[in-house]
């Protein structure tokens, strides 16, 4: 394991803890001393994906963040925000401790977690994966989203861009700063 600053290959281990996922080791690193945490998995279960023409495909963490770097792309987000989304969507897959997983699965997951943490990202990653016949589908979902929802800490003010065309939200803005 290299050390995350210097490259270093040695480091001592200072605490060690099983998860769900792996076990979880802090680790320090004998050159420079900085300390990282790193996590052990066993890597012989490969998890598949079945996609929506019932084709089987193995999961690859790179595409997901492809999709998600896309939906994202412009906004506001604060630095790993991405990389981090991945990991919680990749930790909550091998939580479900199942070989085949359906891809509106990790859809439906995606989506939950864009919704709470870029209303826009979340707009343009739905109108991509529930394919939109027609854009009253299109509009009903923008319209629920502005529905009371207590679960989301939301105020009317970051909610203002809502006021927009549908066109506006899907596109990137240019020049002035976002509201959200
Ligand atoms: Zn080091």
């Amino acid at each position: 394991m290299l050390c995350i600053q210097c490259g270093e290959d040695r480091s001592k281990v200072v605490d060690s803890r099983e998860s769900r996922v792996g076990v979880r080791r802090r680790r320090e690193c004998l050159s420079c001393g900085i300390r990282f945490t790193t996590l052990e998995r066993v890597q012989n279960r490969t998890l598949v994906i079945i996609k929506q023409n019932n084709r089987r495909e193995e999961f690859q963490r790179a595409k997901l963040a492809a999709s998600l770097t896309k939906a994202c792309v412009k906004r506001p987000l604060p630095i790993n925000a991405i990389n981090k989304l991945v990991d919680d969507i990749e930790t909550k897959l091998t939580e479900l401790g199942k070989q085949e997983v359906r891809s509106e699965l990790i859809g439906e997951l995606i989506m939950s977690r864009l919704k709470v943490l870029d209303r826009v990202a979340y707009i343009r990653y739905a109108s991509v994966y529930r394919d939109f016949s027609d854009i009253e589908k299109f509009k009903e979902e923008i319209e629920a989203l502005l529905l009371p929802d207590t679960s989301n800490k939301v105020t009317n003010a970051q909610l203002s861009f809502l006021g927009e065309s549908n066109e506006a939200l899907l596109k990137p803005r240019r020049g002035r700063p976002p509201k959200l």
